[in-house]
């Protein structure tokens, strides 16, 4: 296979506008899907695509080497005396939406090749990773070089939270012989300085609604003598939070945050300076409504107050335990006579492996034969729930690679992959699946 027609494959996927939160382009979540089922069946994958209501499909793509006897069970391990792994590795096929459409230098549908940039949307986030997988698979079948098992799992809704990911991939048993998945879903650090991700924080999204009256009331009238949901909310938050130390003040917020060895803070600290947005948790205010904001003033007393606030949650963390104590805290810490609504929080924990995992350290290897540049560790501040969904599910070394780079603008306009480290990308996931 040339580059030209691994661009081409790559081109095809991009033209598809599968926007997983635009329900208007569902079609085209369905039409991403059947492209890549026909890709993993033309490589000789078992393929099957797994949907709760109409939910865009998980695909789960098996290849199994070609001298592995024929059996109906998949994932069995070839009788050879250099036994093949199964490796599993997880992208997704859903993007975010391209606006503001104006922004955009090129057609965010169209893959445009141009000054060492591949440009589209989800260049980089994530088809192009998923590209780069079915193309190692497609060159070593061809160099007759893939021994070991090979399981893509490739999801449609990562970008909206991956609501359904923990019980479509609870459908296929077989999964569990998996010794090592590789989320192939982020980016290197600099031009040729790759790094492996093994911790990620978690995430808790609240939504809390103070209500006082059932209308807006007069300043002049009821001042003094009512409570004001806006700043009761004011309030509120400033108990929960420090905004100058940023420390969180719930009680027993902190009782299981994973304590961070020396060795590993050495080794963050030779990939980023900026430890505390990745060691520790953080909360923070995301939206605020209430009363009048229009032109001018309205002398009202508000009848509501909407605050949105999320938390990112470090390893050892539950999320469950953490929605328990903010509920708590905000029921000690409101007057009495107050109504308030929390909605129901969508939560996931941190995601957290060990760093000195073999699958790791390998990978590091293949990684500095690649790029001639030594492998950074790293946690992100980030979250992927699929990481912490198969480690928690599957309990395997979970490894996050990807090959983008810090400017390739993904989630924005011009999103983009370098050209040069998506060859090498390719090179290197070859070399992975090869181990
Ligand atoms: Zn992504």
């Amino acid at each position: 296979m040339d580059k030209k027609q691994i661009l081409e494959k790559f081109s095809q996927l991009v033209s598809i506008e599968s926007v997983s939160t635009d329900s208007k382009r569902h079609k085209e979540i369905l039409k991403a899907a059947e492209f890549i089922r026909k890709e993993l069946i033309q490589l000789g994958c078992q393929v099957n695509l797994y949907q709760k209501d109409n939910c865009p499909p998980l695909i789960i793509g098996k290849y199994r080497p070609s001298f592995a006897p024929p059996s109906p069970k998949w994932l069995r391990r070839p009788s050879k005396a250099t036994e093949g792994k199964a490796i599993g590795v997880y992208a997704h096929y859903d993007v975010q939406p391209e606006d503001p459409i104006t922004k955009w230098k090129t057609p965010p549908f169209k893959l445009t090749v141009k000054n060492g940039k591949i440009y589209g949307r989800g260049t980089a986030d994530d088809k192009g990773h998923l590209i780069q997988v079915l193309t190692s698979i497609k060159r070593l079948i061809e160099v007759d070089k893939l021994d070991n098992n090979i399981v893509c799992i490739f999801e449609g809704e990562e970008e909206i939270s991956s609501k359904n990911f923990e019980e479509l991939i609870k459908k296929d048993p077989s999964l569990k012989n998996i010794d090592a998945f590789y989320v192939v879903d982020m980016g290197m650090k600099a031009k040729n300085i790759p790094q492996i991700f093994y911790g990620l924080r978690g995430v808790i999204g609240f939504e809390l609604k103070i209500k006082t009256s059932e209308i807006d009331l007069h300043s002049g009238v009821f001042g003094n003598r009512v409570l004001n949901p806006a700043q009761l909310a004011a309030e509120l938050m400033s108990k929960m939070v420090d905004g100058q130390t940023h420390e969180i003040k719930i009680p027993g917020f902190y009782d299981d945050v994973k304590k961070t060895s020396k060795e590993e803070i050495e080794l963050l600290l030779k990939s980023n300076s900026t430890l505390v947005s990745k060691v520790y948790p953080a909360l923070d205010i995301n939206g605020v409504v209430s009363g009048y904001t229009g032109e001018g003033f309205k002398t009202i007393i508000p009848a509501e107050a909407l605050v949105k606030f999320s938390i990112r949650l470090v390893p050892h963390q539950d999320h469950k335990k953490i929605e328990k104590l903010v509920e708590k805290f905000v029921k000690n810490n409101l007057p009495k006579e107050v109504e308030y609504e929390f909605r129901e929080p969508t939560g996931s924990n941190a995601f957290y492996t060990d760093f000195k995992n073999p699958f790791a350290q390998k990978t590091a290897e293949v990684f500095e034969d690649v790029f001639k540049n030594e492998t950074l560790f790293n946690r992100s501040g980030g979250s992927v729930a699929a990481a912490e969904i198969l480690q928690r599910v599957f309990e395997k070394p979970v490894i996050l690679i990807g090959f983008s780079l810090p400017d390739d603008n993904i989630h924005a306009p011009n999103e983009n992959f370098d050209e040069e480290m998506f060859w090498k990308g390719i090179v290197a996931i070859e070399k992975i699946f090869a181990q």
